[in-house]
This record gives structure tokens, sequence and C-alpha cells, in this order.
């Protein structure tokens, strides 16, 4: 078979991998404990399911408009208005299966190749495994571990800006690290975009898993508006990941473009589920705070538990379900690299969680190792059994 060349450029998010294996241990008989992968062990609120329900009933099932339904548009232009005080219609939403494909269409509508994008390392591995697929060039910056959380490398971004980079990738409230920019940082790459006249993808996708204090966007900064493409999801806000909904929302020319991309590819959103989504916007909202205050307790004894083992540091993120604890003592301590801490974690813990090393390789001169936990698919009292057992292993 002779594969396009293009192919080999592609990449993929081994979180997935690391998820499947898992599944067939525990498929065997081993007892396993999920920190692996960013998907939920929550119901999608009543709200939403009822809200698909009654769509499927009145016979939603055909094709539906390409961008996706007007009163999902209108809602979601309405409702980003609100929080990020855009000014937002119906014109500059396009409906998507979900957030992912946000990135390929924001890439396709946007970038040349050879263009340099910059992008978040580590980050989410579709950013990287899309620039290059696209033809781009990959370019990455990178994370300072400080004092209270992780903070972007502004510095490093900026030095990396050169006249032929026409795009950011920002993922504030980061995965995986859960950094967050302080207002002051956010103006300055929102001063840097105007300045090389970068256009800026703004992945939201954590923007409203938040425990303390209030999310922002770049896009709310003054002349952003018009260089910024959202991606928004429905996917973890909603525990809706296996419905497939999310949106691009921006300029009307790119969102435009991105309409076409929706009419070559998959037509159109699935259209029932745009109406659970229409009804998890507009309804009733205690079933996600409810799944946010669970959130939170699982992140608070991940934390103290994690810092309570012998060479592990862990922050508490205030936002995102993930946390990035820094294991260069434990590792070292055992003598073991990424890939033997992770499996001999796994074989004999239970305990499945991604190393650094699934959200993109390591940049020059990075010392420090780090794990990536999720906990939004495991139970409070498996945390504690996990954890447990995964210190007792650290130490022993
Ligand atoms: N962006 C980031 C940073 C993510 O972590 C994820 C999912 O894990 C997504 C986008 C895409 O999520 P979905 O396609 O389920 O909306």
């Amino acid at each position: 078979m002779r594969l396009a060349e293009r192919v080999a450029r592609l990449g993929t998010e081994t979180a997935f991998a690391v998820s499947a294996r898992t599944a067939a241990l525990a498929a065997e008989g081993h007892k396993v404990y999920y920190f692996n992968l960013g998907d939920l062990n929550f119901a999608t609120p009543r709200v939403v399911v009822e809200g698909a329900e009654a769509a499927l009933a009145e016979g939603k099932t055909g094709y539906c408009p390409n961008a996706g339904i007007a009163e999902l548009r209108e809602a979601m232009a309405q409702v980003t208005n609100e929080t990020h005080g855009t000014s937002y219609g119906l014109n500059n939403v396009a409906i998507q299966p979900g957030g992912k494909p946000v990135i390929g269409k924001f890439l396709l509508s946007l970038m040349n190749p050879g263009d340099e994008v910059l992008y978040p390392n580590p980050g989410f591995p579709i950013y990287e495994s899309m620039i290059q697929f696209h033809g781009g060039v990959a370019v990455p910056y990178g994370f300072k571990e400080g004092e209270k959380n992780f903070a972007l490398d502004l510095e490093g971004l900026e030095s990396s800006i050169t006249d032929r980079t026409r795009l950011l990738i920002l993922n504030d409230l980061q995965n995986p690290t859960g950094a967050e920019c302080s207002p002051e940082e956010l103006k300055r790459l929102a001063e840097l975009a105007v300045e090389h006249d970068l256009y800026v993808l703004s992945d939201e996708a954590y923007y409203d898993i938040r425990f303390e204090g209030d999310s922002q966007s770049i896009v709310s900064l003054p002349g952003m508006e018009e260089r910024c493409v959202i991606l928004y999801t429905f996917s973890k806000k909603f525990a809706m990941t296996g419905w497939r909904v999310g949106a691009a929302l921006g300029p009307a020319d790119v969102i435009e473009t991105i309409i076409q991309l929706n009419i070559n590819d998959e037509s159109c959103p699935n259209h029932f589920a745009q109406y659970g989504a229409l009804a998890g916007l507009k309804g009733d909202q205690s079933e996600v705070q409810a799944m946010l205050a669970a959130l939170k307790e699982r992140r608070d004894t991940a934390v103290d538990l994690l810092n309570s083992m012998e060479g592990v540091r862990c922050y508490r993120p205030h936002a995102t379900f993930y946390l990035y604890p820094n294991l260069t003592g434990a590792m070292a301590a055992k003598g073991m690299d990424y890939n033997e801490f992770h499996e001999a974690l796994l074989m004999e813990t239970g305990v499945s969680a991604c190393t650094r090393l699934h959200f993109g390789s390591e940049l020059p001169g990075e010392t420090q190792r780090y794990l990536r936990m999720a906990y939004s698919g495991i139970d409070l009292d498996q945390i504690e059994e996990g954890l447990t057992k995964m210190k007792a292993w650290v130490e022993g």
C-alpha cells in the first residue's frame, strides 16, 4: 500500500491507547485506577437527555443546516456575548461534531503550507499533529513551573516569533498543566497577536470547568474578536464526550469557510444531539453544578495525597480536571525513565496515568519529570485507594 506522504506527518492522541490498554487489563481481571483519560464518569444531565429525546421523538433525524441548527447557533452567540463581551451573531457560529474538529478546520482555513504556528508543548497532541499534517511548521512554546502553578513561557514564545509566524494556538486553562494566564500575560499575548498580525485559536475546552475565580478569554481583549476563533465544546461541561457537539466561534468570513468544510466533511452535525446541547445551555444547571462540586472534592483529595508522597510535588489548579505532578524525585529514586515508570506504576499498583511524553516531546533543557493525572473518570474512593497504593510503591 502506497499511502500519501502526508500520512507520515499525522500524529495521534496516545492517551486513547493508554485507555484501551487499561480497559484490556481490567477485562483480564486486573484492578486498575483510571487516571489516564479526560473522559467523565458522570451521567449527562437529564435536561440534555430529555432535550435530545424530545427531538428524536419529533423526527429531528434528517440532515439539518450545514452550520448547525439556528437555535443552537443563536444561543451559543448569546451565551458567549454574555461571558466574553463579544458581539457575535448567528453568522459567527459553526456547530461542530465536538471541539476537536475546530483545530483542523481553523488550520485549513488560515494556514498556508510552510506557515509557522505557535502551539503549547506539553499540550493537547492534536495541535502538532494537525499543523504538520496540513503542511505547516509546528513551533512549540513551553511552560515554567512556578510557585503556585505553571505559567506559559512568554519570553520563549516571543522569541520564537519570526516573519513566517501566522498563527498562535492558545489553550488557557491548559491540558495537561492546568496553567492559566494572568490578565497581564493575556494582554501581552493579545499585543503580540496584533503586532505580528497573528490569528489565534483560543481553545476553551475547560473554560467552564472551574472551581475558584473566573475564567478569562483572550477574545475579550481589544482587537481580538476579529482575529480569534474560539474552540467551544459541550463534551466536558455537560459530560457529553460521546455526543460529539461543539462549536467554532469567530469572524464571519472564517466561520463561512468552516461551514464550507462542514459541507465537504460531515455535511452537518448530529441533528437531534444539538437539541440536547441547546437544552443544556438554556436549562437547569444544577447537575452541572453538582458535577463541578464533586470534581473539586476529587481534586483536593488527589492533590493532598500526591503531595504526601516522597519525591512528588503537585500544584492545585483552579480549573480543568487534570493534575500535573512533578515526579522527578520519585522517578530518580526508582532509577526509571518515563516509559519504565509508567509501565511499572500500572502493573504494580494498577494506577493508569499519562506521562509528559503523551503531550509532546520534551523541549531542549527540560529536566523535570511529570505525570498527567485526570480525575474526571474516577470516583473519590478509588482516587484514595489508588493513590494510597501509589504512595506505598513510590516510597517502597
Ligand atoms: N481541546 C483540549 C485542550 C482538550 O483537552 C480536548 C479533549 O480532551 C479537546 C479540545 C476536544 O474535546 P472534544 O472533541 O471532546 O470536544
